[in-house]
């Protein structure tokens, strides 16, 4: 593994590794595919990792004004993993689709009749995909894996691919961009590269689900604002959402395993529930008066943090949603 201008970049096998041993506040719900269509393979000499991820941060933070590079993760024609912005910080990946998402860039243009992928990164993208599922606890599902053409560019609508949407992760990516070829080519490799195939039931020892309220969030090992803090992982940040397990003095363990513990305080309760409708009208405001402002799909999980006449706001994204189309586990 080596490290430069604050990525790591590891071979497939290390990532697996890494990843089982990091620790995470944010819960994560969805992983996106894209490819990053330019650089593509042709920028690509098979030792400038380094400089192609430094080159699509700057283009990321001054031609879009964006605090962070957009990716977590990228994938290299070698298969190689880099890391991108911080696990605990939604992506900059898909308009409206951010929260509770981890995104993959992988490196190419896999539009018909482009970039052939090679053999090596097939596997990696098969690979990471897989291990995020098994370590989030994610089904492999087309809820939990989205490729970037499922979702209007402008609003985040997700309409599968039918009207003003990317090509990405690519017309030839695994087969096809669309969700039936993800279902027929893609998803049955990430299963048999060991990721569950059925829904995960939740643990049953989580106590409630908050959302983060300050804009950092210090992790400790004690419920106590003088003990150390945590050394194995980075403070959550704002809108991320976490999973209570015991609750004591104001203090909230967030951790099924470790004592990590936040100030109940900097954080809000928030309800988790799963989308019923097979398409959920997404609003600027608590009724159907309001400004459409983009569609929830069946089977969705979200994140309520306010409700109104029977109305749900969706945590961090301004939207509001009928409460009659979900339902609360
Ligand atoms: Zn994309």
């Amino acid at each position: 593994m080596t490290t430069k201008f604050g990525f790591k970049l590891m071979s497939i096998q290390e990532f697996e590794a890494w990843i089982d041993a990091r620790q995470l506040a944010r819960t994560v719900l969805t992983i996106q595919e894209h490819h990053t269509y330019s650089p593509a393979y042709a920028q690509f000499n098979g030792s400038n990792h380094f400089a192609l991820q430094q080159g699509m941060k700057n283009y990321h933070v001054n031609q879009n004004g964006w605090s962070d590079i957009g990716q977590h993760f990228t994938t290299f024609p070698d298969g190689m993993v880099m890391t991108g912005r911080s696990l605990e910080k939604s992506p900059a990946c898909i308009v409206g689709q951010n929260a509770n998402a981890i995104c993959i860039e992988n490196l190419g243009n896999f539009d018909l009749g482009k970039d052939a992928m090679t053999p090596a990164q097939h596997n990696t993208i098969i690979r990471i995909t897989a291990r995020l599922c098994k370590r989030f606890h994610l089904p492999v599902n087309t809820n939990s894996i989205v490729y970037h053409h499922w979702f209007d560019l402008s609003t985040g609508e997700r309409n599968n691919g039918t009207k003003n949407n990317k090509t990405c992760p690519g017309t030839a990516f695994f087969g096809g961009n669309k969700v039936a070829d993800c279902v027929a080519n893609f998803l049955p490799l990430v299963i048999q590269a060991g990721a569950p195939s059925a829904p995960v039931v939740p643990v049953s020892t989580v106590l409630k689900y908050v959302s983060v309220t300050a804009s950092s969030l210090n992790i400790r090992t004690k419920p106590d604002a003088n003990s150390a803090k945590v050394t194995d992982r980075e403070p959550a940040t704002l809108g991320a959402i976490l999973r209570v397990y015991q609750e004591k003095n104001g203090w909230y363990k967030i951790s099924g395993s470790q004592e990590h513990w936040v100030l109940g305080k900097y954080t809000t309760d928030v309800k988790r529930a799963t989308v019923k409708a097979s398409t959920l009208n997404a609003r600027s405001g608590p009724n159907a008066n309001f400004d459409k402002l983009g569609t929830y799909t069946q089977g969705q999980e979200l994140f309520i943090i306010k409700e109104q006449n029977g109305w749900c706001l969706v945590n961090m994204d301004n939207r509001w949603v009928s409460k009659d189309y979900l339902t609360f586990a």
